[in-house]
């Protein structure tokens, strides 16, 4: 029996995808720009689904690249040639919130945005939220640990991950979907899993803790002279109601509002922008307003407590990756520094766009609680090269070459940079040990 009849005879005829034009929407990222041609397409319906195609790719030699919503931005979801893209859109069950834990089981094909709405209709939330929401899965979101909005109230995917239940490249399962907040019986398992993006394991479903749902919101745009007075304004920011600081700058918005046909948040642009959101169980529009007014510098500021306002305030901030995408295909690089440092990388970034690429396009925009970047760039050339002065830039300022994202491909040449040696030799060891066939989505995170 070949390969593709292994796969029929594991998850059914209607699930192993080989026809080139339905294979198409599988094999090209979010962006286009990282792409490759696949073997097949297989949609296990079940963790022991998953675990006979595994077994017959395994069997075979023939390399496995895990795929949930396919929104990942390192090109570690998308096959590179002559893989078996296995693909855990129909792994979608959704238990009912368990109240006396505080948490939910989904499968890793469940989608965000069904995952908030399942908590929300049990009175709860989902810590991480991201624009990519209604396609983005709990087994991608896990896989590369993802942030997005929230990080500065809830964490990343690390902090809602109890468990993870898991299939390695041989067909065993792992993991477990108990939910015990104390366990401490050895080494993380499902740590080890959160941020391994496909390399170790298919996830085939999450324990997720659930955070309370906050219905008062406030939210404002503060414009600020320069990046130094935007970061010293954090420290008055933080406190328990704060729930969102995101950056941008003004040419970003200027690009936002004529892709978006919007009015500019203010009669004058700043520099700098900051947009803050407070969220709590009682109106949270007092404690915004006095945190706003003990900062100094601020040029200009707007607040809206409405959802029609706060919508539109958040539009200056979100609009940002449509209107850059308009622009042409980016090279988009997550990457974060401490935040007191802030400042400096975005300086030093500027300098290096203006060097590398003196023609490009550089839109900066990011999440500045967490010293989080996202550093586009259209008409960058040699992209190689650009990537090369950016990321350096991020390692001379002590930061990470990937914030949120993951590695993925696209930044496995790099890794040599934030991780040393003796790290790096440990997560090669952790992938042989997880791994030892080199079945699983060989390339990503540890370059070839
Ligand atoms: C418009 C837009 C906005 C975004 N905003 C954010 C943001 O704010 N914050 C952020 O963190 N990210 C953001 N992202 C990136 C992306 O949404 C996240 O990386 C997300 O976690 C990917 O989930 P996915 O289901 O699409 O995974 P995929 O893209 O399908 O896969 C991503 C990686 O996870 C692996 N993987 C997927 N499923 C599994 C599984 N079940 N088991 C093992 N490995 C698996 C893949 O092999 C791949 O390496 C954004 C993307 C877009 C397009």
């Amino acid at each position: 029996m070949d390969l593709i009849d292994r796969l029929v005879s594991a998850v059914g005829a209607e699930h192993v995808l080989t026809g080139r034009d339905v294979v198409a929407g599988y094999e090209a990222d979010w962006t286009g720009r990282l792409r490759g041609r696949a073997l097949a397409v297989v949609r296990p319906g079940s963790r022991d689904e998953v675990a006979a195609a595994l077994v017959a790719c395994a069997g075979a030699g023939v390399p496995v690249v895990p795929q949930g919503g396919n929104t990942g931005l390192v090109g570690g979801g998308v096959p590179r040639g002559g893989e078996v893209v296995l693909s855990t859109v129909r792994l979608a069950a959704l238990d009912a919130v368990d109240r006396t834990s505080g948490q939910v089981t989904a499968g890793a094909g469940v989608r965000l945005a069904a995952l908030r709405a399942h908590a929300r209709a049990a009175g709860l939330d989902f810590g991480v939220d991201l624009a990519a929401r209604d396609s983005a899965t709990v087994g991608g979101m896990a896989a590369t640990n993802a942030g997005g909005l929230r990080v500065v109230r809830f964490g990343p995917m690390r902090a809602q991950v109890v468990g993870l239940e898991a299939v390695l490249a041989d067909g065993r399962a792992v993991g477990s979907l108990a939910g015990l907040e104390k366990d401490s019986t050895g080494y993380d398992l499902a740590g080890a899993l959160v941020g391994s993006e496909g390399t170790l394991a298919v996830v085939t479903a999450a324990r997720l803790r659930l955070v309370p749902a906050l219905p008062a919101r406030a939210t404002a745009v503060l414009g600020f002279g320069s990046t130094e007075a935007a970061v010293a304004a954090v420290p008055a920011l933080r406190g328990p109601l704060l729930t969102a600081v995101e950056v941008c700058f003004d040419d970003g918005v200027a690009l936002v509002c004529a892709h978006r046909g919007l009015a500019a948040p203010f009669r004058r642009p700043c520099p700098v922008y900051l947009l803050v959101e407070y969220a709590g169980e009682h109106d949270p529009t007092d404690q915004l307003g006095e945190a706003v007014a003990g900062i100094a510098g601020v040029l200009d500021s707007a607040l809206a407590t409405d959802e029609v306002s706060r919508r539109r305030l958040w539009a200056y901030r979100e609009g940002h990756t449509e209107a850059v995408g308009a622009l042409g295909v980016p090279l988009k690089l997550d990457v974060a520094v401490p935040p007191a440092r802030a400042a400096a990388f975005e300086a030093a970034v500027r300098a290096a766009v203006a060097e590398v690429a003196p023609g490009a396009r550089l839109v900066l925009f990011g999440h500045l609680a967490e010293g989080n970047f996202h550093v586009n760039v259209v008409g960058a050339g040699d992209e190689h090269a650009l990537a090369d002065a950016v990321l350096r830039a991020v390692a001379a300022e002590g930061g990470s070459i990937s914030a949120e994202h993951g590695v993925g491909v696209a930044k496995a040449p790099w890794l040599h940079l934030t991780r040393s040696a003796a790290e790096r030799d440990l997560y090669a060891g952790i992938k042989r040990a997880w791994d030892p066939g080199g079945v699983l989505n060989p390339g990503v995170l540890i370059p070839r």
